[in-house]
């Protein structure tokens, strides 16, 4: 293997993030409480027109902090996008909550008001989790005016798509909460952490008040209510500061890394982008594929491994939560299979903010492999018949 490998979406830090550093050590607010900390959660509400942000130390607790303050209770049912990462259904676990599951629509990926609407004309939830996956922001105007005629309380998972937009407003500020992360492979990084967006400042308190150990008002160590020690540490609000500084920077390369591929590989017969529905604007975190098997008899595992065999990274889409062993008693809401097609026929590309020259790397490889295996194997499959759906699959 030659080179340095091409990562999926690495952190990008540089000696703005290292004065940073320098200063919160010099200051000494090493600890979950500083003036950094303050300083990222203010500026974070002006970029992104928040009214108030807790900043915490995942994005899986931000999601967990939402439920609490939604007053989820044993028993609830939350809907969660089935198409997303694992984070959204655990939190209603945590909570002994039961995670009902909902396919994805076609042109967002994301949940699809459709199927929700129908569900909420027969059947109740108590809290809805969005995700705007790789950054593409869900129908959540549609979303949220269904939710609002039920009684549901909606929660945004935003952990993808800090920056993306719909009609010039930015995603989070669609729901009741949402969920920020900054974790490593994020668009914006803290090396791990996360945040909540709340509407008011009690709830700004609450939120508070049980990510830090629900501490009480007395003077010392009374404790009325089981807290959670969830705050971030003063140490990575002050990367956060300097990741800020550089974020529309960061949007953009983002979305001129989508643009390179899409206008290289577009030519590409069967291989399908992911395209912004009017008045969408994704943040474009990582630049996806889908390939239609009908044109192209090429698996994204095939692509994955030679990207691999090249020192690039490649990976599948998520794996859909219904499909998940640990969520395989739950409840999907659908039945047309879009999450799972989009997992067996997707692959997200490396994304990076400082892929930079790189990037032609990754194209010729790409161009090696849909002429090399693609075309080849879909004119003449191997002694043997590989059948490429099923390998596919079970080499999952
Ligand atoms: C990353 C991610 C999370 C969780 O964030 P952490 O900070 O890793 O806890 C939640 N949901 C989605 C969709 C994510 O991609």
């Amino acid at each position: 293997m030659e080179g340095k490998r091409i990562h999926l979406s690495p952190p990008n830090l540089d000696h703005v993030e290292i004065e940073q550093l320098t200063k919160v050590v010099e200051g000494g607010w090493v600890a979950p409480v500083g003036p950094e900390l303050e300083t990222f959660e203010k500026q974070l509400c002006e970029r992104l027109d928040f009214p108030h942000f807790v900043a915490l130390n995942s994005g899986t607790a931000a999601l967990h902090m939402a439920l609490k303050l939604a007053g989820i209770r044993p028993g609830d049912r939350v809907g969660v996008s089935t198409f997303t990462f694992c984070a959204s259904a655990n939190v209603a676990i945590y909570e002994q909550a039961v995670p009902v599951f909902f396919e994805s629509e076609k042109i967002t990926w994301n949940l699809d008001p459709q199927l929700l609407d129908d569900f909420l004309k027969k059947s109740t939830l108590k809290a809805l989790i969005v995700t705007h996956l790789y950054g593409m922001p869900a129908q959540i105007r549609e979303i949220r005016s269904i939710c609002e005629q039920h009684g549901v309380t909606l929660i945004e998972d935003a952990a993808e798509a800090l920056g993306a937009e719909i009609e010039g407003h930015q995603v989070g500020n669609f729901a009741k909460y949402a969920a920020l992360s900054f974790n490593g492979n994020k668009i914006l990084t803290t090396g791990g952490g996360g945040g909540l967006r709340v509407e008011s400042q009690e709830e700004y308190r609450r939120c508070l008040y049980l990510s830090s150990q629900a501490k009480g008002a007395h003077k010392y160590y009374s404790h009325e209510e089981v807290g959670y020690n969830y705050r971030m540490s003063n140490v990575l609000a002050g990367i956060g500061l300097g990741q800020l500084s550089k974020f529309d920077a960061f949007l953009e390369k983002k979305r001129s890394v989508y643009q390179i591929y899409r206008d290289t590989l577009s030519v590409f017969p069967g291989f399908e982008f992911l395209e912004e529905p009017a008045g969408h604007k994704s943040n474009r975190w990582l630049t996806c594929i889908v390939i239609s098997e009908e044109v192209v008899e090429l698996a994204p595992t095939d692509v994955i491994e030679a990207l691999d065999k090249h020192n690039i990274e490649a990976r599948p889409l998520w794996k859909p939560l219904h499909l998940q062993p640990v969520y395989s008693e739950a409840t999907l809401v659908g039945s047309d299979n879009t999450a799972e097609n989009l997992y067996t026929r997707g692959f997200c590309l490396p994304s990076g903010t400082s892929l930079s020259k790189k990037i032609s790397n990754v194209l010729l490889r790409l161009f090696w492999t849909y002429f090399g295996v693609g075309v080849f194997f879909s004119v003449a499959p191997p002694p043997g018949g590989r059948n490429i759906s099923s390998w596919n699959r079970s080499s999952r």
